[in-house]
């Protein structure tokens, strides 16, 4: 079972987000389980404040060190405690426009993990002295900037859960589809066989599964090429190599 740990001032969204088809059977089944800590439940201000001004001037509130710092040892400490001090801490990963951007194979490392820690930041973000103590990886999904680190922490985490064995249904399907081999995936069909007056591909319902593949193959590898030409020459690259 791979466990995903969410540090959030929003738990609700997460929550709700992630237990909702695919996800929520597997975490159902017992092949993941997803938790989120609310952050503001480990600040020490009576007021249960969690964010202040930044120094220096700037417009925007920062999320504070001690909840984010306290909140991220209570989930060491716990972890720790489940697997023993020789187990090693877990990754924590921080979701922010500034790390190196996410994909399929960095989906793929991450999906060999026990655990994994995420830290949504929110407002203009977390301060800088948190981050460098408890953070061991800083992501991005793209080069935008969102109100909040809970829509890139669930896109992450969609994309790694169903890499866990016993997610999907057919185990297949994670590796032919778009990236599994450093090409996009080719296009499908499903009934009726004419729709709109467009057929379905012959060689589709030929039942010749040789054939299938190869379409299939030459699908991909026409589609990359068109859509994608840094995957389709990197392709290339590694063919020629092999
Ligand atoms: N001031 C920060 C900067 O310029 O780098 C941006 C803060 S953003 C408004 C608030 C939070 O949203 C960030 O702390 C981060 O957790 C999350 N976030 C925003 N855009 C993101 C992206 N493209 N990828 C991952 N996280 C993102």
């Amino acid at each position: 079972m791979m466990n995903f740990h969410i540090l959030t001032l929003f738990p609700e969204m997460v929550m709700q987000g992630l237990h909702t088809s695919i996800l929520g059977r597997a975490a159902e089944r017992e092949y993941i389980s997803i938790e989120a800590v609310n952050i503001r439940d480990y600040t020490l201000d009576k007021h249960g404040k969690v964010d202040d001004y930044t120094y220096g001037g700037g417009a925007g509130m920062l999320m504070q060190a001690q909840p984010v710092y306290d909140a991220c040892q209570a989930v060491q400490e716990r972890l720790l405690q489940r697997n023993g001090a020789n187990a090693g801490r877990a990754r924590v990963i921080y979701v922010t426009p500034q790390g190196r951007t996410f994909n399929q194979s960095i989906a793929q490392e991450l999906a060999q993990e026990d655990d994994l820690i995420f830290l949504c930041g929110h407002y203009e973000g977390i301060d800088e002295r948190v981050l460098e103590e408890i953070v061991t990886d800083e992501i991005s999904i793209g080069d935008y900037v969102l109100t909040g680190g809970e829509l890139p922490a669930m896109v992450m985490i969609d994309a790694i859960a169903r890499l866990v064995p016993g997610v999907l249904h057919n185990t297949d399907s994670a590796v032919t589809e778009s990236f599994g081999d450093g090409l996009l995936e080719y296009p499908q069909y499903s009934r009726p066989e004419v729709w709109h007056n467009k057929k379905v591909p012959a060689v589709l319902m030929s039942g010749d599964h040789a054939k299938v593949d190869a379409w299939r193959m030459e699908q991909s590898i026409m589609r990359t090429k068109e859509r994608r030409p840094d995957l389709y020459e990197a392709y290339i690259a590694r063919m020629e190599r092999n």
